[in-house]
Formats: C-alpha cells, sequence, structure tokens
C-alpha cells in the first residue's frame, strides 16, 4: 500500500477520530483538522505516540478562505495532500415551525456549503496528481425522514448530491468522491441529537437509545471504528472504481 497525506475534518473527536487513528494505522500522514486546538492536538499525539505520523491544526471548514490555506500549507508542508475525509458536522433539534434561522444556516453552512468548500480547496491539487480520494460522511438521515432534524436531513441528502455531481466531474482524473452514511454512533453529536429528541418524546436519553436500538437490525449501535473501516476501503488503490457512491454503515437500518 502507498503511504498518502490524508486530512481529516472533524478528526478531534467521534468519528473523525477513529477515521483518523485508522488511517494513521495503514500507513498514510493525517492531519487532524477542527475547530478546537485542544481536541485535534489530542489525536495527532496520540496518533504519534503509537508509532503514526499526524500533525494537527484548527480549520473551519465554513470559511473558503481558510480552507485554501490549509490545503496549500498541507501540500508544502507534506509534499501532497491525496485524501480527504470530511467528518465535521452538526445537528440541530428543533420542530420545523420553532426553528430558528440563525441555527439552521449554521446547519447547511456547516455540513453542505463546509463540504462543498473543503472539497474544492483540496480537489486542484488531487487533479494535478491524477490521483485522490475524497470522502464525505452524510446520515442515514439523508434517505430515512428525521423528525426535528429536518434542516440536518436536508444537508446530509445535499452532501449526498455534492458527492455525485463532483465524482462525475473528477472521474477522468484518478479522483473518486464517495460517502460513507453511519447509522447511529455514540459520539458527542448523538448525544445532543438524542438527547433533545429524547426530551420531545418526555423519556430519559438511556431509554430513547434502548428504542433506537430495537429499532436496529443488528441490536446495537454502530462502532466509530466499523465506519472507520468502511472509509479506509474507500480510500485505498483497491477502490479506485468505486466513485460517486454512498455506503451505508448502519446496521441495516436503511435496508428495510
Ligand atoms: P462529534 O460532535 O463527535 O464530532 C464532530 C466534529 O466536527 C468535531 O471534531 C467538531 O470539532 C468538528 N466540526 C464541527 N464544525 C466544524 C467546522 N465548522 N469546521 C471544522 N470542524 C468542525 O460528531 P460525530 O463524530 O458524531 O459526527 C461526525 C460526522 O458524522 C458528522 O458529519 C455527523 O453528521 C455524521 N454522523 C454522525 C452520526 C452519529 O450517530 N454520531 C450518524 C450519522 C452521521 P469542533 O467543534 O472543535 O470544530
Amino acid at each position: 500500500m502507498t503511504p498518502r497525506v490524508a486530512l481529516v475534518t472533524g478528526g478531534g473527536r467521534g468519528i473523525g477520530r477513529a477515521v483518523a487513528e485508522r488511517l494513521a494505522r495503514e500507513g498514510h500522514t493525517v492531519v487532524v483538522a477542527a475547530r478546537s486546538a485542544a481536541e485535534v492536538q489530542t489525536v495527532a499525539e496520540v496518533i504519534c505516540s503509537a508509532g503514526g505520523r499526524a500533525d494537527a491544526r484548527t480549520l473551519d471548514i465554513t470559511d473558503p478562505a481558510l480552507a485554501d490555506r490549509a490545503a496549500q500549507e498541507i501540500r508544502r508542508a507534506h509534499g501532497g495532500l491525496d485524501i480527504l475525509v470530511n467528518s465535521a458536522g452538526m445537528s440541530y433539534i428543533a420542530p420545523v415551525p420553532l426553528a430558528d434561522p440563525a441555527r439552521w444556516r449554521e446547519v447547511l453552512d456547516t455540513n453542505l456549503l463546509g463540504a462543498f468548500i473543503i472539497s474544492r480547496a483540496v480537489v486542484r491539487g488531487m487533479i494535478g496528481a491524477h490521483w485522490g480520494r475524497i470522502v464525505h460522511i452524510s446520515s442515514i438521515a439523508a434517505r430515512l425522514g428525521a423528525p426535528y432534524n429536518a434542516i440536518y436531513a436536508a444537508s446530509k441528502a445535499g452532501v449526498e448530491a455534492l458527492v455525485r455531481s463532483l465524482a462525475l466531474e473528477v472521474a477522468r482524473a484518478g479522483v473518486t468522491v464517495n460517502a460513507v452514511a453511519p447509522g447511529y454512533v455514540r459520539t458527542r453529536l448523538f448525544d445532543y441529537t438524542q438527547g433533545e429528541r429524547a426530551k420531545v418524546k418526555g423519556v430519559p436519553l438511556e431509554r430513547h437509545v434502548e428504542d433506537l436500538i430495537t429499532e436496529m437490525p443488528t441490536r446495537r449501535l454502530v462502532e466509530g471504528a466499523e465506519v472507520a473501516a468502511a472509509v479506509a476501503y474507500l480510500v485505498s488503490e483497491e477502490a479506485g472504481s468505486v466513485t460517486g457512491q454512498v455506503l451505508n454503515v448502519d446496521g441495516g437500518r436503511t435496508a428495510g
């Protein structure tokens, strides 16, 4: 396997952290990025102390100038930028009639516009190098209705449309663009999202989580490491003919 240089946004915790650690174990140099300096620093240190190669960098993917500068600086520091895994994301729970426009714009800016901004920042160099892998973390909410999380669901459906369109633009240049759509993974985002849903239902969070597990054909939540394994496949050499796709890692939740 050829060692590559990977940028993992949202790499400071949750699914992004699992992806960063997995790609480092595969031998890639990983740039761990998010807005919180302390979290990305910790992840980079954990990777380096396990013998991997990692750098931490603060990055807000909603800012095109910062994204462009990050891509340039990573290329300069590491000699390339071959892989983008975009796991930065947020949700906002509110019934549609009560939803605050400032909050739903923030979700769209982060999840959808941010996916566009960071893809744009990295893809030109990938086209020039005739090799690249872009993976966005979508969600089962792109396909299933997500009550009280409508703008999140819409943003993720947008990400999947972006993936298909960009994949067609860059396929001839040896760049693949895909999404992984996880089911429920226990992270900070999960605890916020499901905590708010539990309040709407009027039940404790853990009771609501039990209900979610009952909905899962596998009768358990998804592990971050399982999402990371799917990402590792999509960014591998042998996935060169897989592009414009959404790989669901959801315990069969969207199969029925
Ligand atoms: P976490 O809250 O654990 O992690 C989110 C990460 O995104 C953090 O590192 C956060 O860091 C970063 N982030 C948020 N906004 C920005 C921004 N503007 N620029 C850069 N980084 C940002 O959530 P998860 O790990 O659960 O979520 C990761 C992805 O997986 C998201 O896209 C989410 O929608 C998706 N997903 C999660 C599921 C789940 O059940 N957990 C299910 C389906 C999809 P910081 O705040 O420091 O910037």
